[in-house]
Parts: structure tokens; sequence; C-alpha cells
């Protein structure tokens, strides 16, 4: 089996209809790109930055330097060879704690994490900013900012990656003036507030995880709820599938890099939603394609429509399970 879906390495991602589909790979250090490329990913949809920062207890200097992220989103880009790196600023907090920063909230997932612990702490953010600027200049770069929800958030870091470029013009640092910028979407408010987010954005990417977690009010590492935790509520394929179309309509690409996108069992769903991109773990890849590869959104698409209206979870489970053998 597993040899049989590495002969798919390089077919291209594209259904019975003719639609081409993008797979990326979702890596947490710039090593992992070989993985990446050995699945036949055509890009990093996601580059969790927050692993450089992570299990670093012992050294003399807590964080990363400015010049030691340049190095590793560089390598990261340079093994990609012209692909896409979509990095995503430091989403620390939570599920993933750094070790310099004390957690003492009552609700963490709730609290100063993300993209809300780096604007409370603008030298750290300015170096990274800098430090992908810099990387920019070595192949295509994607900035992506995690856990956005208010516009003054946007704009306060649209305006500090603003600065962060006038720095590098000042310092003749070679970067990418054109350099895409794009908004994790995993709170529920930001997917209910969509505009706020295609006005000011080239591109969204939806982060399933933590949009379950909040949309169902779930903490998505607690084993006692485990069982709520539920992809296919209605509440959660409503967030999905309006942001899909709103991104659509737009004209701003829409990706998912959730856990969702690698889910074979999930991919003509998200087909039949209008989902045109999907980053996952690079062991999935080749499965998901597989999956598209036999899939046709003249069918899909109706029978997704349908699948939306449904409310109770027998019927959704059972509506899901059909699409795969339509
Ligand atoms: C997500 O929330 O779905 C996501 C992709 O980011 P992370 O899992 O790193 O929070
Ligand atoms: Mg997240």
């Amino acid at each position: 089996e597993r040899k049989k879906l590495s002969r798919l390495k390089k077919t291209p991602a594209v259904t019975l209809d003719g639609t081409e589909i993008a797979l990326l790979a979702n890596i947490e250090l710039p090593q992992d790109c070989a993985a990446a490329l050995e699945a036949g990913a055509t890009g990093i949809g996601l580059f969790r930055s927050e692993f450089l920062f992570m299990g670093r207890t012992g050294y003399a200097n807590r964080l990363p330097s400015e010049d030691e992220q340049f190095e590793s989103y560089k390598t990261a880009v340079t093994a990609m060879k012209g692909r896409p790196v979509t990095i995503r600023t430091l989403d620390i907090g939570a599920d993933k704690p750094m070790d310099t920063a004390e957690e003492t909230a009552q609700n963490p997932a709730l609290g100063l994490r993300a993209i809300r612990y780096c604007l409370a702490e603008p030298q750290m953010f300015m170096a990274q900013l800098r430090a992908i600027l810099r990387a920019s200049a070595f192949g295509p770069i994607k900035l992506l900012i995690p856990m956005l929800a208010h516009a003054f958030e946007i704009d306060q870091t649209l305006a500090m990656i603003a600065q962060a470029k006038a720095q590098l013009r000042e310092a003749n640092r070679k970067f990418d003036p054109q350099i895409q910028i794009g908004a994790m979407i995993e709170i529920p408010a930001a997917a209910l507030a969509l505009p706020l987010f295609a006005r000011r954005l080239d591109f969204l990417s939806i982060g399933t995880n933590d949009l379950i977690q909040y949309t169902l009010a779930v903490d998505r590492v607690d084993h006692e709820v485990a069982h709520l935790y539920n992809p296919l509520h209605p509440a959660v394929l409503f967030l999905l599938s309006t942001t899909i179309a709103a991104g659509a309509k737009a004209g701003i690409p829409v990706s998912v890099c959730g856990e969702m996108a690698g889910d074979t069992k999930l991919t003509r769903l998200l087909l039949g939603m209008g989902l045109r991109e999907f980053s996952m773990h690079p062991a999935q890849l080749l499965s998901v394609k597989q999956e598209i590869l036999n899939s046709d959104l003249t069918t899909l698409v109706p029978k997704t429509r349908k699948i939306l209206r449904l409310m109770e979870a027998d019927a959704i489970n059972e509506a899901v399970e059909q699409l795969r053998t339509a």
C-alpha cells in the first residue's frame, strides 16, 4: 500500500473533473522539508515557527536571535527549491508553552498567546519579522499570522511588518517587498467577521484545530472532553464552509492547515465545500492525494450542499461516509 502510494509522488493532484488541488506540508523545523519533498508537497503551507523557540531551557540566550531565526527560515526556503514556504509567526502559549514564559493565566488558551503575545513583546516580534523578511530574499516566503480576531490586531501587525521592512531598507538588507501576508482563521469571531480579514490580507488559512476548540468550547488537549471534540459538528462545518465561500467570493486564497486537512475521511467533504488548498503532515499527503484523484466535484458539490443543511450528528456522519463511496 505504501509502495503504491509512493508512485503518486509526482502525480499532480487533480480531481476527475479536472480541478487542480494544492497539497502542501506542515512542518515544525527546517529539516522537516526533506519529508515534505519526499511526499511530493508543492510547498510548505504551515511552518510552525514556535518550535524554534520551544525546548530551549539551558541555553544561555534563551530566545533564538534574529540571525539564528534567519538561518532557519533561509534553510527551509532554500530546501524547498522555489516552492512557497508559509512561515507562521510565533504561536506560543496554551498547548505550545515556551519554557521562558511562565504560564500563570487561568485559561491560557484564552490568554496572552500567539499574536497577542507578539504584540505585547514588540522587540521579540520585530526580530522575528526581520528574520522572515530577510529569508524572503532567498525564495518565495509567505507570512502567516496566528490567532487574529480584531481589526486593530491586523492593522498593528501590518504596521509592524511595514516598520520591519523600513528597518531592513535602512540597513541595506534584501527582502521581498511584495511578501504575501495572511491570517489564520482559527477563532470563531474571525470566521464570522471575515470581511475584516479579506479586506486587509492576501490569503487565509483555516486552523481547524483551534477553530474546533473555540467553537465547541472544548480544550483540544483535555482527554476528559475529547468525545466532544467533533470536527463534524454542524457549527464547525458552517464556519468552515462560509469561510471558504467568502474567500472565493472575495478572490483571496483559502487553505485549511489544521488536522482536518490530512484526514482522508474528510477530503471529499472539504473539496465539496470548495477547498482548493490543503496543508497537512507530510505522512498524510499521498493518501489525501489518492482520495483527490478519485473525487469528482460535479457530484461532490451538490451532495456537500445537502450535508451542510443537516443538524443531527448521525445523519452528518452517515452522509460524510457516503461521500467516500460516491
Ligand atoms: C490549528 O489551530 O488548526 C493550527 C493549524 O495550528 P496549531 O495546531 O499549531 O494551533
Ligand atoms: Mg492554532
